[in-house]
Formats: C-alpha cells, sequence, structure tokens
C-alpha cells in the first residue's frame, strides 16, 4: 500500500500574506515530483483561512474548520495576519489572537528564527562586521511574561493605575526548548549562548541551572551564558561570533528583531515552530505590511525560507531545503528588483535546476 501523503497546509491570512503564500506556489509545482520520488510520499496541499480574512467570512479569526486542518497536518505554512481593518477589534476577536491560539493548540514550543547575512541585501553594520553573521536564534514561544497568570490592570486605592503580569518557567519547559538549541548547535558549529538575566530574575537563575544541566547531554557542544543586556551590545558588535541563541519567549522576542535589523531584511527572514509531536508552524518574521499589500512588491524570500524549514524539519527532505535556499539566494543576489509573483518564478527556475542537476 502506498505511504499517506505528506500535508501541507497554507494559511494566507491578510494584506501581504496572500501574495508571499502564492509566491511559494510555482516552487511547489516544480517541487511536487521530487518530493515524492526523494521521500516516498506525494505531498498534498490545502488552503484554509485565518486572521481578519477568516474574520471577514467566518466572523473568527482561528475557525474550528481550519484548526482542524492544521491539527491533521505535517506542516503550516501561514503568511501574516493583522491590519488597520480589524484594528478597532478587541483583542481577543482581532486577527493576531487566532495566530496566537493557533500556536498554543500546537503546542509549538521551540521557535527557530535563522539570520544571516543575505546575499543582495545590505545590513546597517559595516560590512566587515555583518559578513558572516550565521546565527540560529531559538526562542521558547509558551510560556514566559506572555502566558503567565496573574495578568491585570487595576486602580489601586490611593487612585493610582497599576498593572501585573507574571513570568513562570517550570524545569520542563527550559529542557525541552534547550535540548532543540543544543541538538541544533551539533548539525552547525557546536555553540550554544544561553541569553538570560539571571542576576535579577528568579526565573532566570532556574533557567541557567536548567540549561547548564542540559549541557550535560551535549558534551560535544560548548555552552556559554551572557546577560540580556550585555548580550545585545555583543550581538550588534560581534554578531559572526555567535552560533545558536537560547533564550525565553520575552527576550526572544527583542533580540530576534535586533536580528532583522542586523541582517538588514526583515522581509527575508523565515521561522519554524516546533513541538514535541505533531505540525510545525513555518512563518516568515514580518508582519502583513499593510503599507506594501496588493502591490506585488513585497520579497517573498521570507515565506520561501520559511517553506525550505518545513522540507527540512517536517518532511525530512534536508537536500530540498538546502536547493531552496540556494535558489532564494540565487534570486537574491541578482538583484533584479523582480516584484512578488515574478521572484517566486525565478526561484522556482533555480531551484528546478539545481535539484534536476543533483537527481539526473
Ligand atoms: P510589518 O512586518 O508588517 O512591517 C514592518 C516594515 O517592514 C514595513 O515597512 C513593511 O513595509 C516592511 N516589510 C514587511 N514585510 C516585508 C516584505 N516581505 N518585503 C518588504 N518589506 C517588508 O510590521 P508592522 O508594520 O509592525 O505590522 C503590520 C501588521 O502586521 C500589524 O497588523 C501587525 O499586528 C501585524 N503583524 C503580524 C505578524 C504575524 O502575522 N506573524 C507579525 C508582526 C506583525
Amino acid at each position: 500500500m502506498a505511504a499517506p501523503p505528506w500535508r501541507l497546509v497554507l494559511l494566507p491570512g491578510d494584506g501581504i500574506g496572500p501574495e508571499v503564500v502564492s509566491a511559494v506556489r510555482p516552487v511547489l509545482e516544480r517541487m511536487s515530483w521530487e518530493f515524492e520520488s526523494r521521500t516516498g510520499r506525494r505531498l498534498e496541499v490545502q488552503e484554509a483561512a485565518i486572521g481578519g480574512a477568516a474574520i471577514d467570512r467566518f466572523g473568527t479569526p482561528l475557525p474550528e474548520e481550519t484548526l482542524r486542518h492544521a491539527q491533521s497536518a505535517d506542516a503550516i505554512l501561514l503568511g501574516a495576519v493583522g491590519g488597520p481593518a480589524w484594528d478597532r477589534l478587541p483583542p481577543d476577536r482581532r486577527p493576531e489572537s487566532g495566530l496566537l491560539t493557533l500556536r498554543r493548540m500546537l503546542g509549538v514550543y521551540a521557535n527557530l528564527r535563522p539570520a544571516r547575512a543575505l546575499p543582495g541585501v545590505r545590513s546597517p553594520l559595516r560590512p566587515e562586521i555583518a559578513s558572516g553573521v550565521d546565527v540560529l536564534l531559538v526562542r521558547e514561544l509558551t510560556g514566559g511574561l506572555y502566558f503567565g497568570k496573574p495578568r491585570r490592570q487595576w486602580v489601586r486605592q490611593d487612585g493610582l493605575r497599576a498593572a501585573l503580569d507574571t513570568m513562570t518557567y517550570d524545569e520542563g519547559e527550559i529542557r525541552r526548548v534547550a535540548r532543540v538549541a543544543f541538538a541544533a548547535a551539533r548539525e552547525r558549529r557546536g555553540r550554544v549562548t544561553s541569553v538570560d538575566k539571571a542576576n535579577v530574575l528568579a526565573c532566570s537563575r532556574l533557567w541557567r541551572e536548567v540549561v547548564t544541566e542540559v549541557a550535560q547531554e551535549y558534551r560535544d557542544v560548548r555552552l556559554d551564558h551572557q546577560l540580556v543586556d550585555s548580550a545585545t551590545i555583543r550581538l550588534v558588535q560581534h554578531p559572526a561570533e555567535y552560533d545558536v541563541l537560547l533564550t525565553e519567549n520575552l527576550f526572544g522576542d527583542i533580540l530576534s528583531d535586533l536580528l532583522g535589523g542586523i541582517v538588514g531584511q526583515i522581509g527575508a527572514l523565515a521561522s519554524a515552530s516546533l513541538g514535541a509531536e505533531g505540525p510545525g508552524l513555518f512563518e516568515p518574521v514580518h508582519g502583513s505590511a499593510p503599507d506594501l499589500a496588493g502591490r506585488d512588491v513585497a520579497t517573498p524570500a521570507g515565506a520561501l525560507l520559511s517553506f525550505a524549514l518545513a522540507c527540512r524539519y517536517a518532511f525530512g527532505a534536508p537536500d530540498l531545503a538546502q536547493f531552496l535556499t540556494e535558489a532564494v539566494d540565487a534570486v537574491l543576489d541578482e538583484d533584479a528588483g523582480l516584484g512578488t509573483r515574478a521572484f517566486g518564478d525565478r526561484v522556482a527556475q533555480h531551484f528546478w535546476a539545481r535539484s534536476h542537476v543533483a537527481l539526473t
């Protein structure tokens, strides 16, 4: 009996989301034959609604049907959600809440964000500092300050407004994401830098203890710890020193944007969010860029590289991931000022040339 197909669910979302996801389609078409011959399974692609587009059609940012499709997929490729049309809705009914719920329902606790010097993309840093940057940020995604309870804002008896957020981590949450970082370092240059604020925060002291314990399981990987404040300076001054950066949710959110700034083009950054089991969620780092939407000018490089991460982490096809990454680099390097659609077509041509030669 033939093996069941791999299942990819596309969630285009809002703004430039549908444009950058459409730009992946020519690659999917070119890839389908190779996909089957390399992985032994067909690739089946479905599309579903999320975010503002889902609010407009179904009245909710994450319809039941979308969640069902996503949960039974092997990988999900998401464009972006949000935009001015939905900004006035209450927080729990906005497009972004659909994405947060999806991440939580999928249990994707490890967010991987590669950031490297890209051909044809100018960093705001001096070339001798920015060249050779190749960092993998591993961010804890489902714990810490963003999910801690209680969380509230109130008016105190003295009339002043006050607010409370809670940061909690348990050792299980830290251990599982640390293992992802160490395993990734083994495949790279063998170094993990764990970023915390252990001189002040109890959560960070536990973080440091547990990460140090996990390092014992990976003795071939070198671990060092840095405080988040000094790490930001070092990242700007010596970004090429870093291999894998491991950190908790809030620090990871900030450091990933810093890395985007160092690389110089947010539209070209990709991410993979992985859980213990079940589908991975793959999405470009950028948002819905309402200023560019509908104009065929957004770069789809981040979406294409996110699909390359899906090939690597979800479909067990690292060679296809490599061909696709090289194809995106080649098109960035051509610097031909291509529109979104033409960029996708050109990447598909480069991909075909590489994978076809390798196979024949
Ligand atoms: P953004 O990432 O959409 O845009 C920031 C800047 O980067 C803009 O100048 C934009 O033109 C540029 N940019 C973004 N993607 C690009 C691409 N592919 N090619 C070229 N340039 C690109 O962030 P924002 O403006 O803060 O947010 C806009 C909307 O997106 C908001 O509604 C926000 O909530 C939402 N958002 C969604 C996600 C997500 O879906 N994961 C992430 C961030 C923001």
